[in-house]
Protein backbone atom coordinates (compact mmCIF):
# COMPACT_ATOMS: atom_id res chain seq x y z
CA UNK A 1 0.00 0.00 0.00
CA UNK A 2 1.33 3.50 -0.96
CA UNK A 3 4.58 1.79 -1.69
CA UNK A 4 5.81 3.84 -4.26
CA UNK A 5 4.93 6.98 -1.94
CA UNK A 6 6.71 5.97 1.00
CA UNK A 7 10.36 5.02 -1.59
CA UNK A 8 9.98 8.69 -2.85
CA UNK A 9 9.34 10.33 0.19
CA UNK A 10 11.88 8.62 1.97
CA UNK A 11 14.67 9.24 -0.42
CA UNK A 12 13.59 13.12 -0.50
CA UNK A 13 15.02 12.92 3.01
CA UNK A 14 17.83 10.81 2.40
CA UNK A 15 19.38 13.98 0.75
CA UNK A 16 19.25 16.49 3.70
CA UNK A 17 22.28 16.76 5.13
CA UNK A 18 23.46 15.40 8.88
CA UNK A 19 23.93 18.16 10.59
CA UNK A 20 23.86 21.44 11.44
CA UNK A 21 20.89 24.05 10.26
CA UNK A 22 18.36 23.09 7.83
CA UNK A 23 19.54 25.21 5.30
CA UNK A 24 17.11 26.96 2.73
CA UNK A 25 18.68 25.19 -0.22
CA UNK A 26 18.90 22.05 1.69
CA UNK A 27 14.78 22.11 2.12
CA UNK A 28 14.27 23.01 -1.39
CA UNK A 29 15.49 20.23 -3.26
CA UNK A 30 13.93 18.00 -0.35
CA UNK A 31 10.73 19.53 -1.01
CA UNK A 32 11.10 19.45 -4.85
CA UNK A 33 11.49 15.82 -4.57
CA UNK A 34 8.41 15.53 -1.67
CA UNK A 35 6.70 18.17 -4.55
CA UNK A 36 6.93 15.13 -7.90
CA UNK A 37 6.57 12.29 -5.39
CA UNK A 38 3.09 13.73 -4.28
CA UNK A 39 1.94 14.55 -8.07
CA UNK A 40 3.01 11.29 -9.37
CA UNK A 41 0.99 9.86 -6.88
CA UNK A 42 -1.78 11.42 -7.99
CA UNK A 43 -2.40 14.29 -5.20
CA UNK A 44 -4.38 17.34 -6.59
CA UNK A 45 -2.09 20.15 -7.61
CA UNK A 46 -4.30 23.02 -5.08
CA UNK A 47 -3.24 20.39 -2.28
CA UNK A 48 0.46 19.72 -3.27
CA UNK A 49 1.33 24.12 -3.49
CA UNK A 50 -0.38 23.93 0.15
CA UNK A 51 1.07 21.28 1.44
CA UNK A 52 5.03 22.33 0.12
CA UNK A 53 3.86 26.03 1.64
CA UNK A 54 2.98 24.82 5.02
CA UNK A 55 6.56 22.60 5.17
CA UNK A 56 8.80 24.95 3.87
CA UNK A 57 7.10 27.86 6.20
CA UNK A 58 7.89 25.71 9.29
CA UNK A 59 11.38 24.52 7.75
CA UNK A 60 13.19 27.13 6.90
CA UNK A 61 15.78 28.53 9.58
CA UNK A 62 14.65 26.07 11.90
CA UNK A 63 17.84 24.70 14.65
CA UNK A 64 17.88 21.44 14.44
CA UNK A 65 17.53 19.92 17.63
CA UNK A 66 20.21 17.90 19.02
CA UNK A 67 19.96 14.06 18.68
CA UNK A 68 18.45 14.16 15.50
CA UNK A 69 19.53 14.90 12.19
CA UNK A 70 18.26 17.47 9.44
CA UNK A 71 16.40 14.68 7.12
CA UNK A 72 14.66 13.21 10.25
CA UNK A 73 13.78 16.36 11.45
CA UNK A 74 12.11 17.91 8.33
CA UNK A 75 10.15 14.07 8.16
CA UNK A 76 8.73 15.27 11.26
CA UNK A 77 7.61 18.84 9.80
CA UNK A 78 6.24 16.74 6.77
CA UNK A 79 4.44 14.03 8.81
CA UNK A 80 2.83 16.69 10.67
CA UNK A 81 1.82 18.21 7.62
CA UNK A 82 0.46 14.78 6.47
CA UNK A 83 -1.58 14.48 9.52
CA UNK A 84 -3.33 17.95 8.92
CA UNK A 85 -4.05 16.89 4.95
CA UNK A 86 -5.36 14.16 6.58
CA UNK A 87 -7.93 15.90 8.44
CA UNK A 88 -6.00 16.25 11.50
CA UNK A 89 -8.12 14.43 14.10
CA UNK A 90 -9.77 11.03 13.84
CA UNK A 91 -13.61 11.38 13.75
CA UNK A 92 -15.68 8.47 14.71
CA UNK A 93 -19.50 8.02 13.00
CA UNK A 94 -21.86 10.13 14.46
CA UNK A 95 -24.85 8.28 16.90
CA UNK A 96 -27.48 10.02 17.99
CA UNK A 97 -28.41 9.91 21.28
CA UNK A 98 -31.94 9.24 20.84
CA UNK A 99 -33.59 6.85 18.21
CA UNK A 100 -31.89 4.89 15.20
CA UNK A 101 -29.00 5.68 13.36
CA UNK A 102 -29.29 5.79 10.03
CA UNK A 103 -26.56 5.70 7.38
CA UNK A 104 -26.33 6.32 3.42
CA UNK A 105 -24.17 4.96 1.70
CA UNK A 106 -23.51 6.83 -1.91
CA UNK A 107 -20.79 7.15 -4.06
CA UNK A 108 -19.41 6.16 -7.83
CA UNK A 109 -20.05 2.58 -9.34
CA UNK A 110 -17.87 -0.66 -7.96
CA UNK A 111 -16.18 2.01 -5.51
CA UNK A 112 -17.31 -0.60 -3.05
CA UNK A 113 -20.56 0.87 -1.62
CA UNK A 114 -22.46 -2.57 -0.77
CA UNK A 115 -19.32 -4.36 0.42
CA UNK A 116 -19.17 -1.45 2.86
CA UNK A 117 -23.18 -1.68 3.70
CA UNK A 118 -22.10 -5.46 4.92
CA UNK A 119 -19.13 -4.01 6.95
CA UNK A 120 -20.95 -1.73 8.87
CA UNK A 121 -23.56 -3.72 9.45
CA UNK A 122 -21.65 -6.54 10.81
CA UNK A 123 -19.57 -3.57 13.06
CA UNK A 124 -22.90 -2.49 14.72
CA UNK A 125 -23.70 -5.59 15.35
CA UNK A 126 -20.85 -6.89 16.90
CA UNK A 127 -21.01 -3.66 18.76
CA UNK A 128 -24.63 -5.21 20.03
CA UNK A 129 -26.71 -2.98 18.03
CA UNK A 130 -29.84 -4.21 15.57
CA UNK A 131 -28.92 -3.75 12.15
CA UNK A 132 -31.37 -3.85 8.98
CA UNK A 133 -29.99 -3.46 5.29
CA UNK A 134 -31.66 -1.82 2.82
CA UNK A 135 -30.98 -1.71 -0.82
CA UNK A 136 -32.70 1.00 -3.70
CA UNK A 137 -30.45 0.15 -6.34
CA UNK A 138 -32.60 -1.04 -9.10
CA UNK A 139 -30.54 -0.84 -11.68
CA UNK A 140 -27.78 -3.18 -10.71
CA UNK A 141 -30.01 -6.41 -9.96
CA UNK A 142 -26.98 -7.99 -8.97
CA UNK A 143 -26.61 -5.08 -6.24
CA UNK A 144 -29.64 -6.45 -4.22
CA UNK A 145 -28.40 -10.23 -4.75
CA UNK A 146 -25.26 -9.02 -2.99
CA UNK A 147 -26.88 -7.35 -0.06
CA UNK A 148 -29.05 -10.42 0.24
CA UNK A 149 -26.08 -12.38 0.24
CA UNK A 150 -24.31 -10.59 2.57
CA UNK A 151 -27.16 -10.27 4.98
CA UNK A 152 -27.32 -13.37 5.92
CA UNK A 153 -23.71 -13.88 5.45
CA UNK A 154 -23.39 -11.93 9.06
CA UNK A 155 -27.26 -12.96 9.66
CA UNK A 156 -28.30 -9.38 9.70
CA UNK A 157 -32.10 -8.66 7.94
CA UNK A 158 -32.08 -7.00 4.62
CA UNK A 159 -34.81 -5.44 3.10
CA UNK A 160 -35.46 -5.59 -0.95
CA UNK A 161 -37.79 -4.81 -3.02
CA UNK A 162 -38.74 -6.96 -6.27
CA UNK A 163 -40.48 -4.57 -7.91
CA UNK A 164 -38.60 -0.99 -9.25
CA UNK A 165 -39.93 1.90 -7.12
CA UNK A 166 -38.62 5.16 -6.29
CA UNK A 167 -35.69 5.03 -3.43
CA UNK A 168 -37.38 7.14 -1.48
CA UNK A 169 -40.47 5.41 -1.27
CA UNK A 170 -38.35 2.00 -0.82
CA UNK A 171 -36.59 3.82 2.24
CA UNK A 172 -40.14 4.51 3.48
CA UNK A 173 -41.57 1.13 3.82
CA UNK A 174 -37.98 -0.15 4.73
CA UNK A 175 -37.77 2.40 8.33
CA UNK A 176 -41.12 1.06 8.83
CA UNK A 177 -39.85 -2.76 8.95
CA UNK A 178 -36.93 -1.38 10.71
CA UNK A 179 -39.86 -0.23 13.64
CA UNK A 180 -41.98 -3.32 13.34
CA UNK A 181 -38.45 -5.75 14.33
CA UNK A 182 -36.66 -3.43 16.32
CA UNK A 183 -33.74 -2.62 14.59
CA UNK A 184 -32.08 0.56 15.51
CA UNK A 185 -29.30 1.11 12.74
CA UNK A 186 -30.37 1.34 9.42
CA UNK A 187 -28.03 1.28 6.67
CA UNK A 188 -28.75 1.77 2.69
CA UNK A 189 -27.17 1.25 -0.17
CA UNK A 190 -27.83 3.22 -2.99
CA UNK A 191 -27.44 3.41 -6.65
CA UNK A 192 -23.97 3.93 -7.94
CA UNK A 193 -23.11 6.92 -9.69
CA UNK A 194 -20.60 7.33 -13.32
CA UNK A 195 -21.05 10.65 -13.03
CA UNK A 196 -23.54 12.70 -10.76
CA UNK A 197 -26.56 13.13 -13.05
CA UNK A 198 -29.63 15.36 -12.01
CA UNK A 199 -32.13 12.19 -12.43
CA UNK A 200 -29.99 10.52 -9.43
CA UNK A 201 -29.14 13.63 -7.69
CA UNK A 202 -32.73 14.49 -7.51
CA UNK A 203 -32.97 10.45 -6.35
CA UNK A 204 -30.72 10.37 -3.74
CA UNK A 205 -32.02 14.17 -2.22
CA UNK A 206 -35.77 12.30 -1.76
CA UNK A 207 -34.07 9.73 -0.56
CA UNK A 208 -32.06 11.84 1.68
CA UNK A 209 -35.52 13.83 2.84
CA UNK A 210 -37.31 10.55 3.51
CA UNK A 211 -34.85 8.60 6.11
CA UNK A 212 -33.24 11.96 7.64
CA UNK A 213 -29.88 9.78 7.78
CA UNK A 214 -27.31 10.31 10.95
CA UNK A 215 -24.65 10.18 8.35
CA UNK A 216 -24.15 10.40 4.72
CA UNK A 217 -21.22 8.53 3.86
CA UNK A 218 -19.42 9.35 0.36
CA UNK A 219 -17.63 6.19 -0.70
CA UNK A 220 -14.23 7.26 -2.80
CA UNK A 221 -12.52 4.19 -4.51
CA UNK A 222 -8.59 5.00 -3.59
CA UNK A 223 -7.54 3.23 -6.76
CA UNK A 224 -9.03 5.85 -8.98
CA UNK A 225 -7.84 9.05 -8.15
CA UNK A 226 -8.41 12.29 -8.94
CA UNK A 227 -12.18 11.26 -10.28
CA UNK A 228 -13.50 10.13 -7.46
CA UNK A 229 -12.48 13.18 -5.39
CA UNK A 230 -14.29 15.28 -8.04
CA UNK A 231 -17.39 12.89 -7.88
CA UNK A 232 -17.45 12.65 -3.88
CA UNK A 233 -17.18 16.77 -4.41
CA UNK A 234 -20.01 16.82 -6.01
CA UNK A 235 -21.78 14.58 -3.81
CA UNK A 236 -21.60 17.02 -0.94
CA UNK A 237 -22.93 20.00 -3.01
CA UNK A 238 -25.95 17.89 -3.72
CA UNK A 239 -26.58 15.85 -0.28
CA UNK A 240 -24.73 17.06 2.36
CA UNK A 241 -22.16 14.35 3.06
CA UNK A 242 -20.56 13.85 6.31
CA UNK A 243 -18.14 11.87 5.97
CA UNK A 244 -15.89 9.68 3.27
CA UNK A 245 -14.97 6.21 3.24
CA UNK A 246 -11.76 5.54 1.44
CA UNK A 247 -12.12 2.07 -0.12
CA UNK A 248 -9.50 -0.28 -1.41
CA UNK A 249 -6.33 0.77 0.70
CA UNK A 250 -5.18 -2.41 0.56
CA UNK A 251 -4.56 -2.52 -3.32
CA UNK A 252 -1.79 -0.66 -5.16
CA UNK A 253 -2.60 2.47 -4.92
CA UNK A 254 -0.83 5.71 -5.38
CA UNK A 255 -2.63 7.30 -2.33
CA UNK A 256 -3.65 10.98 -4.05
CA UNK A 257 -7.43 10.41 -3.19
CA UNK A 258 -6.89 9.92 0.88
CA UNK A 259 -4.63 12.69 0.54
CA UNK A 260 -6.95 15.07 -1.48
CA UNK A 261 -10.16 13.94 -0.58
CA UNK A 262 -10.64 15.95 3.11
CA UNK A 263 -8.88 19.15 1.85
CA UNK A 264 -10.79 19.26 -2.10
CA UNK A 265 -14.11 18.12 0.21
CA UNK A 266 -13.44 19.88 3.45
CA UNK A 267 -15.57 15.91 4.52
CA UNK A 268 -13.77 14.54 7.15
CA UNK A 269 -12.37 10.74 6.35
CA UNK A 270 -14.06 8.43 8.99
CA UNK A 271 -13.46 4.92 7.63
CA UNK A 272 -11.31 2.47 5.75
CA UNK A 273 -11.33 -0.88 4.30
CA UNK A 274 -8.41 -2.54 2.98
CA UNK A 275 -9.77 -5.92 1.58
CA UNK A 276 -12.46 -7.83 1.06
CA UNK A 277 -13.09 -9.71 3.93
CA UNK A 278 -16.22 -8.06 5.50
CA UNK A 279 -14.17 -7.49 8.48
CA UNK A 280 -11.73 -5.04 7.09
CA UNK A 281 -13.18 -1.92 8.10
CA UNK A 282 -10.39 -0.08 9.86
CA UNK A 283 -11.27 3.35 11.58
CA UNK A 284 -8.83 6.15 9.92
CA UNK A 285 -6.22 8.13 11.86
CA UNK A 286 -4.79 10.68 10.44
CA UNK A 287 -2.10 10.33 12.37
CA UNK A 288 -1.64 6.48 11.65
CA UNK A 289 -1.79 6.65 8.19
CA UNK A 290 1.00 9.53 7.84
CA UNK A 291 3.21 7.69 9.33
CA UNK A 292 2.32 4.92 7.60
CA UNK A 293 2.85 6.75 4.56
CA UNK A 294 6.46 7.78 5.93
CA UNK A 295 7.70 4.57 6.55
CA UNK A 296 7.89 4.87 9.92
CA UNK A 297 6.04 2.67 11.40
CA UNK A 298 3.20 2.78 13.34
CA UNK A 299 4.50 4.86 16.30
CA UNK A 300 1.70 6.13 17.83
CA UNK A 301 -0.01 2.84 18.04
CA UNK A 302 3.29 1.71 19.75
CA UNK A 303 3.69 4.86 21.84
CA UNK A 304 -0.36 4.02 23.23
CA UNK A 305 0.22 0.69 24.04
CA UNK A 306 3.33 1.50 25.80
CA UNK A 307 1.84 4.26 27.28
CA UNK A 308 -1.12 2.11 28.89
CA UNK A 309 1.26 -0.89 29.98
CA UNK A 310 3.84 1.19 31.86
CA UNK A 311 2.33 4.80 32.55
CA UNK A 312 4.08 8.04 31.31
CA UNK A 313 5.95 8.99 34.60
CA UNK A 314 7.29 5.40 35.11
CA UNK A 315 8.66 5.25 31.38
CA UNK A 316 9.89 8.99 32.21
CA UNK A 317 11.64 8.09 34.89
CA UNK A 318 13.44 4.25 33.51
CA UNK A 319 14.25 6.59 30.39
CA UNK A 320 16.13 9.32 32.67
CA UNK A 321 17.77 6.21 34.51
CA UNK A 322 18.64 4.48 31.22
CA UNK A 323 20.43 7.70 29.89
CA UNK A 324 22.26 8.01 32.95
CA UNK A 325 23.45 4.83 33.07
CA UNK A 326 22.20 3.72 36.22
CA UNK A 327 19.95 1.31 34.01
CA UNK A 328 20.25 -1.98 36.77
CA UNK A 329 19.34 -4.74 37.33
CA UNK A 330 15.67 -4.34 39.04
CA UNK A 331 14.84 -2.09 36.11
CA UNK A 332 15.54 -4.97 33.59
CA UNK A 333 13.19 -6.69 35.31
CA UNK A 334 10.40 -4.05 35.68
CA UNK A 335 10.96 -3.50 32.01
CA UNK A 336 10.28 -7.64 30.99
CA UNK A 337 7.50 -7.76 33.22
CA UNK A 338 6.01 -4.57 31.40
CA UNK A 339 6.83 -5.75 28.16
CA UNK A 340 5.24 -9.11 29.07
CA UNK A 341 1.87 -7.00 29.03
CA UNK A 342 2.73 -5.24 26.31
CA UNK A 343 2.84 -8.50 23.88
CA UNK A 344 6.07 -9.91 22.54
CA UNK A 345 9.47 -7.54 22.01
CA UNK A 346 9.72 -8.85 17.96
CA UNK A 347 6.25 -7.56 17.47
CA UNK A 348 7.02 -4.03 19.23
CA UNK A 349 9.96 -3.50 17.32
CA UNK A 350 8.19 -4.00 13.96
CA UNK A 351 5.94 -1.14 14.83
CA UNK A 352 9.42 1.31 15.77
CA UNK A 353 10.57 3.30 12.98
CA UNK A 354 13.69 1.06 11.93
CA UNK A 355 12.77 -1.33 14.39
CA UNK A 356 13.32 -4.32 11.86
CA UNK A 357 17.19 -3.65 11.51
CA UNK A 358 17.27 -3.37 15.38
CA UNK A 359 15.41 -6.53 15.84
CA UNK A 360 18.34 -8.38 14.08
CA UNK A 361 21.08 -6.45 16.21
CA UNK A 362 19.51 -7.93 19.40
CA UNK A 363 18.29 -11.34 17.59
CA UNK A 364 20.39 -12.78 20.94
CA UNK A 365 17.68 -11.24 23.36
CA UNK A 366 14.66 -13.60 23.39
CA UNK A 367 12.45 -11.97 25.82
CA UNK A 368 9.47 -15.05 25.67
CA UNK A 369 7.58 -15.71 28.54
CA UNK A 370 9.61 -18.59 30.43
CA UNK A 371 12.64 -16.36 30.08
CA UNK A 372 10.98 -13.40 31.73
CA UNK A 373 9.94 -16.20 34.53
CA UNK A 374 13.00 -17.80 34.87
CA UNK A 375 14.91 -13.86 35.13
CA UNK A 376 12.49 -13.05 37.53
CA UNK A 377 13.41 -16.05 39.89
CA UNK A 378 17.46 -15.36 39.10
CA UNK A 379 17.05 -11.55 40.31
CA UNK A 380 14.73 -11.78 43.03
CA UNK A 381 17.81 -14.45 44.20
CA UNK A 382 20.27 -11.52 43.82
CA UNK A 383 21.11 -9.35 47.19
CA UNK A 384 19.79 -5.69 46.33
CA UNK A 385 23.04 -4.68 46.34
CA UNK A 386 24.19 -7.30 43.52
CA UNK A 387 20.69 -6.35 41.74
CA UNK A 388 22.02 -2.41 41.51
CA UNK A 389 25.35 -3.34 40.69
CA UNK A 390 25.72 -6.72 38.80
CA UNK A 391 29.53 -6.57 38.29
CA UNK A 392 29.83 -7.75 41.83
CA UNK A 393 28.47 -11.20 40.47
CA UNK A 394 31.51 -12.98 40.77
CA UNK A 395 31.56 -17.09 40.05
CA UNK A 396 30.91 -17.71 43.45
CA UNK A 397 27.85 -15.39 43.62
CA UNK A 398 26.55 -16.71 40.26
CA UNK A 399 26.66 -20.14 41.80
CA UNK A 400 24.64 -19.17 45.32
CA UNK A 401 22.38 -17.28 43.03
CA UNK A 402 21.63 -20.19 40.59
CA UNK A 403 20.92 -22.35 43.67
CA UNK A 404 18.74 -19.85 44.93
CA UNK A 405 16.89 -19.45 41.84
CA UNK A 406 16.37 -23.26 40.67
CA UNK A 407 18.35 -22.36 37.64
CA UNK A 408 21.74 -23.06 36.26
CA UNK A 409 25.16 -20.53 36.66
CA UNK A 410 25.11 -20.99 32.84
CA UNK A 411 21.32 -19.13 32.41
CA UNK A 412 22.32 -16.64 35.30
CA UNK A 413 25.96 -15.66 32.92
CA UNK A 414 22.75 -15.77 29.70
CA UNK A 415 20.73 -13.50 31.91
CA UNK A 416 23.61 -11.06 32.71
CA UNK A 417 24.98 -10.70 29.33
CA UNK A 418 21.29 -10.16 27.67
CA UNK A 419 21.55 -7.51 30.80
CA UNK A 420 24.43 -6.02 29.48
CA UNK A 421 22.94 -5.67 25.88
CA UNK A 422 19.80 -4.54 26.49
CA UNK A 423 21.22 -1.55 28.76
CA UNK A 424 23.67 -0.99 25.81
CA UNK A 425 20.65 -0.97 23.12
CA UNK A 426 18.86 1.10 25.54
CA UNK A 427 21.25 3.66 26.06
CA UNK A 428 21.19 3.81 21.82
CA UNK A 429 17.84 4.34 21.39
CA UNK A 430 17.50 6.90 24.24
CA UNK A 431 20.28 9.21 22.57
CA UNK A 432 18.64 8.72 19.51
CA UNK A 433 21.81 7.12 17.67
CA UNK A 434 19.03 3.85 16.91
CA UNK A 435 16.29 3.93 14.83
CA UNK A 436 14.11 7.22 15.41
CA UNK A 437 14.72 7.39 19.07
CA UNK A 438 12.94 5.93 21.79
CA UNK A 439 13.20 9.28 24.29
CA UNK A 440 12.38 11.51 21.46
CA UNK A 441 9.37 9.33 20.20
CA UNK A 442 7.90 9.04 24.17
CA UNK A 443 8.82 13.03 24.53
CA UNK A 444 11.13 12.72 27.05
P1 LIG B 1 -20.46 -1.09 -5.41
O1 LIG B 1 -20.73 -1.25 -6.85
O2 LIG B 1 -20.03 0.30 -5.07
O3 LIG B 1 -21.57 -1.56 -4.53
O4 LIG B 1 -19.17 -1.97 -5.09
P2 LIG B 1 -19.04 -3.41 -4.45
O5 LIG B 1 -19.30 -3.36 -2.98
O6 LIG B 1 -19.83 -4.40 -5.24
O7 LIG B 1 -17.48 -3.66 -4.64
C1 LIG B 1 -16.87 -3.72 -5.89
C2 LIG B 1 -15.66 -4.63 -5.82
O8 LIG B 1 -14.66 -4.07 -4.99
C3 LIG B 1 -15.99 -5.98 -5.21
O9 LIG B 1 -15.30 -6.96 -5.92
C4 LIG B 1 -15.44 -5.87 -3.80
O10 LIG B 1 -15.05 -7.12 -3.29
C5 LIG B 1 -14.25 -4.99 -4.03
N1 LIG B 1 -13.86 -4.25 -2.81
C6 LIG B 1 -14.63 -3.48 -2.03
N2 LIG B 1 -13.92 -2.96 -1.02
C7 LIG B 1 -12.65 -3.42 -1.16
C8 LIG B 1 -11.43 -3.23 -0.42
O11 LIG B 1 -11.34 -2.53 0.59
N3 LIG B 1 -10.34 -3.87 -0.90
C9 LIG B 1 -10.37 -4.65 -2.01
N4 LIG B 1 -9.25 -5.22 -2.41
N5 LIG B 1 -11.48 -4.83 -2.72
C10 LIG B 1 -12.62 -4.25 -2.31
Amino acid sequence: MLDSLSDRLQGAFKRLGTSGKITEADLDVALREVRIALLEADVNFKVVRDFIARVREKGVGQEVMQSITPGQQVIGIVNQALIEVLGGNSEALLSPDSGPTKILVVGAKGSGKTTLCGRLALKYKDDGRTPLLVSTDFERVAASEQLKVLGEQIDVPVWVEEKEAPAAEVAKRAMKEAERIGANVIVVDTRGAVALEDELADSLAALADEVDPTEVLIVVDAMTGQEAVTLAKEFDEEIEGTGIVVTKVDSDTRGGAMLSVREVTGLPIKLITTGERLEALEEFHPDRMASRILGMGDVVTLVEKAKEAIGEQDMKSVARRMRSGQFNLEDFLAQMQQMRQMGPLTGLLDMLPGGQQLAKQVAGVELDESFITHSEAIVLSMTPEERRNPDILNGSRRRRVALGSGTTPAEVNRLLNQFKEAKKMMQAMTSGKAGGGLGRMFGL
